[in-house]
């Protein structure tokens, strides 16, 4: 019978930095969570960034939802602030675009290169810090892509057991955002 396992906080700084063996590491995702391994994970990086805001969530490797205030923001570990979690940060950042040949070529030397005509690939980076922060390979045109906004509220509340002070409406406000600033109406129908 499978039996829940704890680890300390040292081993699971290992598997956050890829330090670990491949075996050890399966071992571990593979195991029964321990209850407490979601806190851990969070101490260890809290510790890591020196943040004052509670971090409710890692989004990515340099990004963090924080709790300030009474508002949930996305935040750098630079410190630079991206706004509302509901809101795509990529809105926010630094974009990069390769879209001809010549610039695909740079990092696609070879057969594997997408074809220009059809596809760009964008880069975002971070404003405070110059951190290349995500990047997607996408048809000409198509609208950034929001890659995950997680519903906090039932996270805290119906898998951890421990709701949060505030709820938050779960809904994406990147289409409101960018209506603010274009300041130009929006069709509802088209943000869902
Ligand atoms: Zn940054």
């Amino acid at each position: 019978m499978a039996q829940e396992t704890s680890y300390s906080k040292d081993v699971l700084e290992d598997l956050i930095d890829g330090k670990l063996p491949w075996g050890i590491t399966k071992r571990i995702i593979s195991d029964l969570k321990d209850s407490d391994r979601f806190d851990k994970y969070v101490e260890i990086l809290q510790e890591r960034t020196g943040f004052e805001e509670r971090i409710l969530l890692p989004l990515t490797e340099h990004l963090y939802i924080v709790e300030k205030g009474g508002d949930r923001i996305v935040k750098c570990d630079c410190g630079y602030e991206y706004g509302d979690y509901r809101e795509n940060w990529k809105l926010k950042a630094l974009i990069d675009v390769l879209e001809t040949e010549d610039e695909l070529d740079e990092i696609y030397p070879g057969f594997a290169k997408p074809n220009a005509e059809f596809c760009e690939i964008r880069r975002y980076y971070c404003p405070g810090c110059g951190a290349q922060l995500e990047v997607e390979s996408v048809p000409r045109g198509y609208p950034i892509i929001f890659d995950f906004l997680p519903d906090l509220d039932a996270f805290y509340g119906d898998w951890l057991g421990r709701p949060l002070s505030t709820k938050k409406e779960f809904k994406d406000l990147s289409y409101e955002f960018i209506a603010r600033h274009l300041k130009v109406p929006i069709d509802q129908s088209q943000t869902m």
